[in-house]
This record gives structure tokens, sequence and C-alpha cells, in this order.
């Protein structure tokens, strides 16, 4: 009896009060957008997609509080009320002292990075992310890679994918100086890795050692909760914490953050910046007017700072993380029960098909995941992701780099699909798979010089 219950379904902590009509299209309708779309999912008209998993930025659904809160924003120009509320919630739930709202996620990275990097430091950290590393590079800095061999490893499963290999920090930290060092770059639920997480055992021995060199630790928390639940799941002495102390814990040990309240925080615009430094804080609130707005504002209306407020509290509940991981989780157990190739450990935020065993008889010059996203939309009008050699792009003497990772991203927006959905996107990827071996490779025709794969334009083979 006690066997049978304990391993019960988990499900959604909340009910449907509103919802969004989609457009239900033929095959034939979805071969003419894909046309159209040069076989480019995202070229594809929103309007065209069933189910859209192409990234779980600023996709989410916003609750019945939120919205209530958005009508109660105080659109005032200065001092806004909805100002010192969202900044009472990042005090209370993530215990930074000082806030300064901006537009999103790299707004922060913007201001931080010039303030906090000099020319020639380097900026350890766990894996890089695009616009953070951009940031650093634009301030001057160098990024250097300091994520554990394993989370190159798309066969790996270690559960913290997400750690900080100690002894390549201190190889640089030896190399350079401990001046060098502008802060390390600290992710959590690290997104370039399949939304992996770091430790808290692991955390707590780079505070350790940041502490007896005087280096700083800047949080990137865009996916803090979703970090707090994994080590609920998988670390020692963790299982009866709550994820809103894990989240606590988390940020006290390092010393400020970046934030895109775009994920996690279950809103559809927005981002801060938060410093337990009061000279940080100042030449924050000094650069802020520059590139956002007034330091109580940032680019953002009164409306989506209260909207921030209630989602950062939604998204450290129990329940609405299990319900959000085990969505994820869902699906991907799906996928294996059909036996279709995807990166494990399953992360947080979406599931990743490796394009490279799914169609082998493809070159990379074939572009396996630019064609098997192709080919999941037309099958179905789910819209996926390359992540695979076109969005790697050139080198600077012109040749392509050839990543190992060849994979299609399923991203899950959150609190948006049902699990009917999670079927849908199982069985049509299912399908495809049973007639991998006739699927023809696509040729570019059409290559813009920068981020090519937002706007690259293919044909079949
Ligand atoms: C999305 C993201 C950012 C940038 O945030 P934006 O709101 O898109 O500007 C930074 N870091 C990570 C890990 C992200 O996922």
């Amino acid at each position: 009896m006690t066997k049978k219950f304990n391993n019960r379904s988990w499900a959604e902590p909340y009910k449907m009060k509103m919802v969004e009509l989609l457009k239900m299209t033929t095959k034939n309708q979805r071969l003419k957008a894909l046309k159209e779309a040069g076989f480019n999912t995202f070229l594809l008209k929103s309007e065209d997609v069933y189910i859209d998993l192409l990234t779980d930025s600023g996709t989410n659904s916003m609750s019945d509080r939120q919205w209530s809160a958005f009508m109660t924003g105080d659109e005032a120009y200065a001092g806004s009320k909805s100002y010192y509320n969202m900044e009472k919630a990042i005090q209370t739930f993530y215990g930074y002292k000082y806030v300064i709202p901006t537009h999103q996620g790299r707004g922060a990275e913007n201001i931080l990075s010039q303030i906090l990097i000099k020319k020639g430091d380097i900026v350890p950290g766990n894996m890089y992310f695009t616009t953070t590393r951009l940031h650093q590079e634009l301030a001057g800095g160098k990024f250097e890679d300091i994520i554990i061999d394993e989370a190159h490893d798309a066969k790996s499963e270690f559960p913290f994918k997400g750690n900080v290999d100690l002894n390549k920090l201190d190889y640089l930290v030896k190399k350079h100086g401990a001046s060098k060092i502008s802060y390390v770059s600290i992710a959590t639920n690290v997104n370039m890795a399949g939304g992996q997480p770091i430790s808290m055992a692991n955390l707590k021995a780079l505070r350790e050692y940041t502490k007896t060199h005087g280096i700083r630790i800047i949080h990137d928390m865009t996916r803090v909760a979703e970090n707090a639940y994994f080590i609920q799941q998988r670390e020692e002495g963790y299982a009866n914490k709550k994820i809103k102390e894990i989240v606590f814990e988390i940020c006290s040990l390092t010393d400020g953050a970046t934030m895109s309240a775009k994920k996690d925080a279950l809103v559809n615009i927005g981002g801060f910046l938060a410093t337990n430094e009061w000279d940080v804080f100042e030449e924050a609130r000094n650069l802020v007017v520059v590139y956002e707005g007034l330091h109580t504002y940032g680019g953002l209306a009164g409306r989506d700072m209260e909207a921030i407020a209630v989602g950062i509290k939604e998204s450290l509940d129990d329940h609405h993380q299990r319900a959000r991981v085990g969505q994820v989780e869902y699906l991907g157990k799906k996928m294996e029960e059909f036996g279709i190739p995807i990166v494990k450990p399953i992360g947080g935020h979406g599931i990743f098909v490796d394009a490279k065993a799914f169609l082998p008889h493809l070159t990379q010059d074939q572009f396996p995941a630019q064609t098997l996203a192709a080919e999941i939309y037309l099958d179905s009008g789910v819209r996926t992701m390359e992540r695979g050699i076109v969005s790697a792009g050139r080198k600077a003497n012109g040749e392509n780099y050839y990543p190992d990772l060849e994979l299609v991203r399923f991203t899950i927006p959150r609190r948006v699909y049902t699990q009917a959905h999670m079927d849908v996107i199982a069985e049509s990827t299912a399908m495809v798979y049973d007639r991998r071996k006739k699927i023809k490779g696509l040729t570019m025709i059409y290559e813009p010089k920068y981020l090519r794969f937002f706007q690259a334009r293919f044909d079949k083979l």
C-alpha cells in the first residue's frame, strides 16, 4: 500500500481562468509557412505555430494575483510605490541590500560590467551566457570558463553539472593575481549547459576560496529557484528545506546579482541588478539613468515592477517548482520511452535532443539540428530551436565552427502548456524519429554576417 503511493503524481497548483486560442494548421499550410521561413524556425510567424518551445524567456503566464498587482502599478516618474514593492520582495526573498531595476537582464549586465570590470581583467564563470559574456568583453574583460569538465559532455549524468572546478579558478588566480579578477560570475541552473544546477557544497567551497583571496561572487540568478529545486531533490541535507530557504542561502553566499525576471520570476519583461555594497550601488544609480531610466524605474513601467514583486514570491513555492520542473521531466521521460536520444540529466527549463544521434546519416554540413527542428514543425506545428553548427557560426578566419553538440532545444514556458501538449510534442518527435532514415538535410542559401542562426535561410537537399 505505502509503496504504491510513494511516487504519487504532481499536478499544477493552479487552474485556468482565461485561455489563448491557437490556430490549428494543416500539413500543407505548415509546409508553405516553412518554405516562406527558409526552413528556419526563427523566421516563422508565431501565428502559424501551435506549441511554441522557442524559449522560456518572457513567455510565462502571469497569475491572477500578478494581473491584479499590475492594475495597482504606480506610474510616477520618481519614487514609485511599485519600485519600493519590488525592492522589498528582493530584499526579503533574496536578501540583497540594494536594488536597481533594469528593462531586462542584459541591462543589469551592462551596468554591472562597466562598474566592476577594468580593461585587461579576467572574469571566470561557470560557462558563458551570450549577453553576459558580451558585456564583460565590451567592458574590457576576458571571460574564462571554470565549469567542471562534465558540463561539456552530453553523455555525463553528473547531478551538478553547473559546479565550478576550483582548480581551474586557482590556476587563473595564480597566473594573473587576484587583483586582476573582477569577480567570479556564477550562474544558477546554467542555461548553456542545458539548465544544470550548481550544488550548495560547491558554492560554499567557492565562497571560502574567494573570501581568502578577496574576490567577489556575482550571481546570475535568472533561474535560481529552479536550481534550488534540484538542490532540494538531490543534495544531502536539503530534502526537508523549502525552496524559499535554499534560494535565500544561495544568495547569501554571493555579493551581488543580475537577474532576467523574464525566466524564474514569471513575468514577460523586466530585470534588476542587486548588490550588498553601497559603493557599487552608488555608481549603478549614476549609470542607470544613462542607459535605462531613473533608478526607481530603470526602463520598467510601475505595473511591471508590481508583477515582478508578486512573481518572485510565486516562483519560490515548492508546489510551483515541482510542477515546473516536473513537466520538463515528464516530456523528457516520454521521449526516452520512444527511444529518442536526449541530453541527460534532464535540465530545469527544457529538453535537448541530440540531432547527431537522431540523424546519423547527415553530415554536420547538412545541418542535422536545423533539419530536425524543421521536420518537427512540419509534423505538428511545434516550434523548437537549433543549437548546433548554425548557432555556432564562423571563426574569425571564416571557417565554420564544428561544435561537439548538435542539439534541438525544446524550451518549456512556465505555466503555459498542459501535460497533453507534452504528449503531442513527444509523439510528434517520435513520428519524425520513425521516418528518420528518409529525412534529407538542408543547404544554406542565405547567410547573414552576424548571429546567423536568427535569419539564415535554407533549402531542402
Ligand atoms: C536570458 C538570460 C540572460 C539575459 O537576460 P535578458 O532578460 O534576456 O536580457 C542572462 N543570463 C542568463 C543565464 C539568461 O538565461
